[in-house]
């Protein structure tokens, strides 16, 4: 197969939203009045971010999904995208299920394929997600202010527990490791989230590297503090029953892959952000407060200070 006809057969769908999608030297778009362009790129990497041997239906969720939960960090809507892909051979079955998923999150989230590049190479996903804001109600990393709640989406943990039981770290049994492999292997980026946040938060971040080291660049470009409650994190009945402290520590606080939102808001949001989650059926947790402190504090049941490294995951540490 030549490489136009497999990104004709795979890649080419319908593109509604777009004035021209795929096919041409450029693809023609047309952001809403008003709006600004919100664009972000995230690459997976073969035996970095995934197994080799990966379900490639759950890749291609994956890999938009991925690319989808920064979007809704930003309060955008998303819109288009692109996909360059680098693939080690032509394999008919792979790509089929690639494009499934793929398309189908694609499709669930309104976001049209509109380019990419096809090259020969060791396995490589890298899209290029664009949507669209109104600049002033972008959800920002530098927004938080001093006594903002602290909030976060969903639980966490589930991913990396899934990826520690994969790596023989623990031992789930089956049904434990289903419900965690989920998370781990088809996130839900919290795109409806992120929009109805828009002029609520003061500030966001989506959870891909550890709630610490995530909320820590909202710290860090906000110039303030954390105080957070370990027993208030969000976690599911799973992570709840873990008998292993530390592994649970871990996980919550520096696992990966969770694709949660974190965000900050003002007290006066509390109402307005119950309501939210009911709406959503999506739990919305606040787990503590901003503060004038640098770094963040994370107190025990008793209050007292637990001691612990950030240590989100850097690929050239
Ligand atoms: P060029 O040589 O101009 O860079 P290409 O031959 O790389 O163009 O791609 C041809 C067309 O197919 C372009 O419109 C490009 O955006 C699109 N395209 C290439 N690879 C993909 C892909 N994996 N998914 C979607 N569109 C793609
Ligand atoms: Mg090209």
């Amino acid at each position: 197969m030549s490489e136009f006809s497999l990104i004709r057969r795979y890649f080419t769908r319908a593109t509604p939203g777009a004035v021209l999608g795929v096919g041409d030297d450029a693809a023609l778009l047309q952001v809403s009045a008003g709006h600004v362009l919100a664009i972000s790129t995230d690459m997976l990497v073969s035996g970095t971010h995934f197994f080799p041997d990966a379900d490639p239906f759950l890749l291609g969720h994956k890999t938009l999904a991925v690319n989808l939960s920064d979007l809704a960090a930003m309060g955008a809507k998303p819109r288009w995208a692109t996909l360059a892909i680098s693939l080690p051979q032509v394999d008919d079955v792979w790509l089929e299920r690639f494009a499934a998923g793929f398309f189908a999150l694609a499709e669930q989230q309104g976001v049209d394929l509109v380019g990419g590049d096809t090259t020969r190479g060791p396995l490589n996903l890298c899209v290029t997600i664009m949507g669209e804001v109104p600049p002033a109600l972008a959800l920002r990393r530098d927004g938080a202010k001093l006594g903002d709640d602290i909030w976060v989406s969903g639980s966490l943990g589930d991913a990396a527990l899934a990826l520690a039981h994969l790596q023989e770290r623990v031992v789930l049994d089956e049904a434990a490791f289903a419900a965690c492999a989920t998370r781990l292997h088809q996130p839900q980026p919290r795109v409806e989230l992120g929009l109805v946040l828009r002029g609520l938060a003061h500030s966001a971040i989506d959870i891909s590297d550890g709630l610490l080291a995530d909320l820590g660049h909202i710290l860090e470009a906000s110039k303030v503090g954390a105080e957070l409650r370990f027993d208030a994190l969000p976690v599911s009945e799973i992570m709840s029953q873990f008998k292993d402290a530390a592994m649970v520590q871990r996980c919550i606080l520096a696992g990966g892959d969770d694709y949660e939102l974190c965000f900050t808001a003002p007290e006066s949001c509390r109402e307005a952000l119950s309501q939210l989650a009911a709406t959503l059926t999506l739990p919305l947790t606040r787990i503590g407060k901003v503060t004038s402190n640098a770094g963040c504090v994370v107190r025990d049941v008793q209050g007292n200070n637990m001691t612990m490294e950030a240590g989100g995951y850097d690929h050239f540490a």
